[in-house]
């Protein structure tokens, strides 16, 4: 049984992971964000309510910590509750980049969930993983095996 989740967890295409920024939590888009995602057809393998330590933020946009946004996008990741999540359909990553739109929530086309709930570039409702790899390293920063279904 612990092989077979183990060998489960670690399939790619299919998964991606999600946050719902600060914000949108505060405003109370909980709810309606995660109605857009189910009716898209997305399947919750995963999902919590927490909030980051700013060092926490720090790790996990440490990709980004040479841009001059870094320190402003992990005081604001940190600053209250998020919803992190990992959510399963075919080419799960590319599904869910459609279905948020654009970074700048400015250029994000009409229905989707940035150009509905963004409220500037930085506080863009939510978080999508950009590639498959970026998808299992940001869900294994949230989730134990044992916390995927
Ligand atoms: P994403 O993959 O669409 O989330 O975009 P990026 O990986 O490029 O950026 C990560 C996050 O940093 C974005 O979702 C925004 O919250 C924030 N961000 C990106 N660009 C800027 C910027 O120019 N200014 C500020 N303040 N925040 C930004």
């Amino acid at each position: 049984m612990l092989l077979y989740i183990n060998v489960y967890s670690i399939m790619r295409g299919n998964r991606t992971f999600t946050m719902i920024k600060p914000t949108a939590v505060k405003k109370g888009h909980i709810g309606p964000i995660l109605a857009i995602i189910n009716d898209a057809g997305f399947k919750i393998i995963a999902m919590k309510l927490l909030r980051l330590s700013k060092e926490q933020a720090q790790q996990f946009y440490a990709i980004h910590k040479e841009r001059p946004f870094y320190a402003d996008l992990c005081t604001f990741m940190s600053s209250g509750p998020i919803v992190a999540a990992i959510i399963e359909k075919d080419d799960a990553v590319n599904a869910y980049r459609e279905l948020i739109g654009a970074t700048n929530p400015a250029n994000a086309k009409e229905g989707t969930i940035r150009k509905l709930f963004a409220t500037s570039l930085q506080e863009n409702a939510v978080h999508g993983s950009d590639s498959d790899e970026n998808a299992v390293i940001e869900g294994n920063f949230f989730f134990s095996d044992i916390e995927k279904f």
